[in-house]
């Protein structure tokens, strides 16, 4: 692990806390040579709903945004470069945001470990292949280990990261 990384994680922690997803809420911080210059967390575009909460579990899966991806998404709305940089998310990541990490040029995707561990099973599969692209796509993957301090929603539970 490098220097840094539990202060990062702490701010996707912080970001996670912006989700108004009533079950799992992560965030996800994009960080450069200077430190965190963008930030994510899992939602739905604003013009489709005001509430992420009024809409059912079917729909919310085909139209929400991850965390990983939605750092990528406002970086390049404010013409960030994403190229060589590093992501952090408190829950890494799933095959699509993996293909999405891979393709904006990240090299280093750091996640927390309890996450990891305490990854629903519904969930396991889609992780596991995640994690896998990630490193085929020469991304390197790193878990954090440290607390960070900050209580995140996942999988209905709080849980203290
Ligand atoms: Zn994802």
């Amino acid at each position: 692990m490098q220097g840094r990384d539990a202060e990062y994680m702490k701010a996707a922690c912080m970001a996670a806390t912006f989700s108004k997803d009533p079950v799992t809420r992560v965030g996800s911080v994009l960080v450069d040579g200077a430190g965190v210059f963008e930030r994510g967390y899992n939602n739905i575009p604003d013009y489709l709903y005001s509430d992420i909460r009024s809409i059912s579990r079917f729909e919310k899966q085909s139209i929400v945004i991850h965390a990983e991806r939605d750092a990528i998404l406002r970086a390049a709305r404010f013409a960030k470069k994403t190229m060589g940089h590093t992501i952090y998310s408190t829950w890494l990541a799933c095959p699509r945001c993996a293909v999405d990490i891979i393709q904006s040029g990240i090299k280093r995707a750091v996640g927390h470990r309890r996450c990891l561990t305490l990854t629903p099973k519904r969930w396991t599969g889609q992780i596991g292949q995640g994690v896998q692209i990630l490193r085929k796509g020469g991304v390197r993957v790193d878990w954090l280990e440290e607390d960070c301090g900050v209580e995140i929603l996942f999988n209905g539970k709080k849980v203290l990261l």
